[in-house]
C-alpha cells in the first residue's frame, strides 16, 4: 500500500548522517566540548528528533535561537544543557528559569534586568556572556583593534554584569561574521576576544567555564580558533553542507534528502510551452515529468529553469517556472521514467548546488522547507518513528 507520506514529497532525516558529521567534527577540535545547533527547527531537520540524538551521541550542550524552541526541548525531555542565543524579554525570565535554559547577554542593561527577575524568583540563572568582536548583531562592543577605551569599557561593563545577583556566568563567546571569506578578518576578530578576556583576567574575574566562537566555517577553515577556547558550536556542517562556496568538504555528508515522486509523465511535442509565463519552449519533441513539488514546499521560485533533480542515476533539469505545488522536469533523455519513480531534489550532491544556483546559501534551503514536506528518520539504516 503506498505511505500517504511518501506519496508526493518527503524529506529522508538520516540520523546516521547526522552521527558521522557529529564523530568528524569532534574530530577536528580534539578536547573542546561540543554545542549542537539546533535553531530554527534543527536547520529544518527537526529540532526534537535531532536533539535526542545529539544527547544520546554525548554532545555537551544544544543552543536555540529563542525561548520557545528551549522551552520544545524541554517540554520533549530533553536534559542537556540548552544556550539560547537571541534575546529573552526579562519579563520572561522565569520561564528560562523554569525550564533550566542559559542564556546569552551581551549588555549590562538586559543583564541588570534578568538579574532582578532572577533574585524575585530566589533562583540562579545561568548565562553566557556574548562579545560583539565584529559582527555587529549582539554583544559587548569591542569592534576596534588598539581601542582601549573600547577595551575598558566592555571590560568593566562585562565585570560589572559577572557581579549582579542571581547570574551566574558560565561561558563567554563571540561570533565571526566573515569565517567563510576572509582569514584576516576572523583573525582579528579572534584577537579581540583574546583581548576582552585578557582585560577581564587583568581585573581578576575568575575564569568561566567555557570558551567559544567557532561555528561551522571557522571549525573547517580555521583549526586555530580552537587556541584557548574549549567548545564549538557547528550548525550547518553538522547537517552535513558547506557555509559557502568554494570551501573543501571533508568528508560531512547531507543529513537530508528530499525526494519526490513523478506524478505522471507526458510526451509534448516540440514547440510546446511549459508553465507560467511560457518560460520554456521545448526545442524538441519531449518526455516531461511532472514532480508534485513546489515553492509551496519551500522549493525556491528562484530556481525555475535552472535546478537538476536526480532521478535514478540521472540530472534531469526542471523546465520553465516553479508553481506552487508542481515544477516540470525534462525527462527526454532518461529512458525509462514513469509515474511512481522518485527524484531526489535536495541531498547528497544536490542541496549546496541548488543553494548557489538559487544565489542564497543551503541553510535557507533546508530552513524554508515547509511543514507540508514530512519528515521521515532513519537510523541504523531503518525508519524510526
Ligand atoms: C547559527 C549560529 C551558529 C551556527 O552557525 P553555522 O554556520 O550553522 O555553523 C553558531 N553560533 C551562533 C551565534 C549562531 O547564531
Amino acid at each position: 500500500m503506498t505511505d500517504i507520506r511518501t506519496a508526493r514529497a518527503w524529506a529522508e532525516v538520516n540520523l546516521d548522517a547526522l552521527a558521522r558529521n557529529y564523530r568528524l567534527l569532534r574530530g577536528l577540535a580534539p578536547g573542546a566540548k561540543f554545542l549542537g545547533l539546533v535553531k530554527a527547527d534543527a536547520y529544518g531537520h527537526g529540532a526534537v528528533p535531532v536533539a535526542r540524538k545529539l544527547q544520546a551521541l554525548g554532545a555537551d550542550m544544544l543552543a536555540v535561537a529563542c525561548l520557545a524552541e528551549a522551552v520544545q526541548l524541554r517540554e520533549a525531555g530533553l536534559t542537556l544543557p540548552v544556550l539560547c542565543l537571541g534575546q529573552t524579554p526579562p519579563e520572561l525570565a522565569g520561564l528560562l528559569l523554569e525550564y533550566g535554559v542559559t542564556q546569552t547577554v551581551g549588555d549590562l542593561e538586559t543583564g541588570r534586568a534578568l538579574s532582578a527577575a532572577a533574585v524575585a524568583a530566589g533562583k540562579t540563572l545561568n548565562i553566557h556572556v556574548k562579545v560583539d568582536t565584529g559582527m555587529g548583531r549582539l554583544g559587548f562592543v569591542y569592534y576596534q583593534d588598539g581601542d582601549e577605551a573600547a577595551l575598558e569599557r566592555a571590560g568593566r561593563e562585562i565585570q560589572a554584569l559577572c557581579a549582579l545577583p542571581g547570574l551566574e556566568a558560565e561561558g563567554i563567546f563571540t561570533h565571526f561574521a566573515d569565517a567563510d571569506g576572509s582569514e584576516a578578518y576572523t583573525s582579528n576578530q579572534y584577537d579581540r576576544i583574546q583581548d576582552v578576556i585578557g582585560e577581564l583576567w587583568d581585573r581578576g574575574l575568575h575564569p568561566f567555564q567555557i570558551y567559544h566562537c567557532a561555528a561551522s566555517a571557522a571549525v573547517l577553515n580555521y583549526p586555530w580558533t580552537q587556541n584557548h577556547m574549549n567548545m564549538i558550536r557547528p550548525g550547518i556542517a553538522l547537517y552535513g553542507c558547506m557555509p559557502g562556496p568554494g570551501m573543501e568538504n571533508p568528508g560531512l555528508e547531507p543529513v537530508m534528502t528530499v525526494k519526490s515522486r513523478v506524478a505522471v509523465v507526458r510526451d509534448l511535442p516540440a514547440g510546446a510551452k511549459i508553465s507560467y509565463g511560457r518560460a520554456a519552449q521545448l526545442e524538441r519533441d519531449s518526455k516531461i515529468a511532472v514532480l508534485p513539488l513546489g515553492y509551496g514546499d519551500g522549493l525556491p521560485r528562484a530556481l525555475s529553469n535552472q535546478l537538476e533533480v536526480l532521478i535514478g542515476d540521472r540530472l534531469c533539469p526542471v523546465l520553465g517556472r516553479i508553481c506552487m505545488d508542481m515544477c516540470m522536469v525534462d525527462v527526454t533523455d532518461a529512458p525509462g521514467v514513469k509515474a511512481g519513480d522518485v527524484a531526489a531534489v535536495y541531498g547528497p550532491g544536490l542541496t549546496e548546488k541548488a543553494a548557489w544556483l538559487a544565489g542564497t546559501i543551503p541553510y535557507e534551503l533546508l530552513c524554508q522547507l515547509t511543514p507540508r514536506i514530512p519528515r521521515l528518520y532513519l537510523e541504523n539504516g531503518a525508519e524510526i518513528p
